[in-house]
């Protein structure tokens, strides 16, 4: 018999129990560190292509409706970071700019100019991996997405997975200087200059 796998953040109810309450707890975080290492996944894509290795993705009732990685080098657009092209992407497939019900996750704590679109989009839930204390905008140094004179409110999920988020960054930039230093090309991604979204913690 073909029987369907489920995957391993799923936490099934016991079946011998009499109250669902005791597995909600597990089933929220589980599932904010399966959809994290999804970004991830999206991080490490943008670095085998030179670039800062930021993913995100946004789920809509459980499900990922966009998948995006930092594209600025290669689409040598300003503003390509993984969480705009996640926010068109997720548009389009609602067909529908209001992004109510729906989470973003991110490898990278969101930059102003990121966090300024999620706003606009009215993103539910916005869960991050690691911080950004110079230039993040969802607590780390401003916090736009809670601003209140703003028309809209993100919750806000900081630190999942935040080890291994910091650990591909500091990999790409312990890598850029390497070559800086042994006369190589510079990575492109490891080129951007302080307006982009290096991230302040360990640039190049
Ligand atoms: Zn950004």
């Amino acid at each position: 018999m073909n029987v369907k796998k489920i995957p391993s953040w799923v936490q099934r109810p016991d079946p011998m129990s009499d109250s669902l309450l005791s597995i909600d707890p597990p089933l929220i975080l589980n599932s904010d560190e399966h959809f994290m290492r999804e970004a991830l996944r999206m991080a490490r894509k943008a670095a085998r292509l030179d670039e800062v290795p930021i993913g995100a993705v946004i789920v809509h009732q459980g499900r990922v409706i966009a998948r995006a990685w930092n594209q600025v080098e290669t689409l040598k657009d300003a503003t390509a970071h993984a969480e705009m092209l996640a926010l068109t992407q997720a548009e389009s497939a609602l067909e529908d700019w209001r992004l109510a019900d729906c989470d973003l996750y991110v490898t990278k704590e969101p930059c102003p100019m990121c966090a300024g679109a999620i706003v606009h989009c009215r993103v539910r839930r916005v869960i991050y991996g690691c911080p950004d204390v110079k230039g993040g905008a969802a607590g780390g140094f401003w916090n736009l997405l809670q601003a209140p004179n703003l028309n809209h409110r993100c919750e806000i999920t900081p630190g999942v997975l935040g080890d291994e988020c910091v650990g591909i960054l500091k990999e790409f930039f312990a890598e850029a200087r390497r070559r800086k230093a042994e006369g190589l090309p510079h990575k492109k991604g490891a080129a951007i200059d302080a307006t982009s979204n290096t991230p302040s913690f360990d640039g190049p």
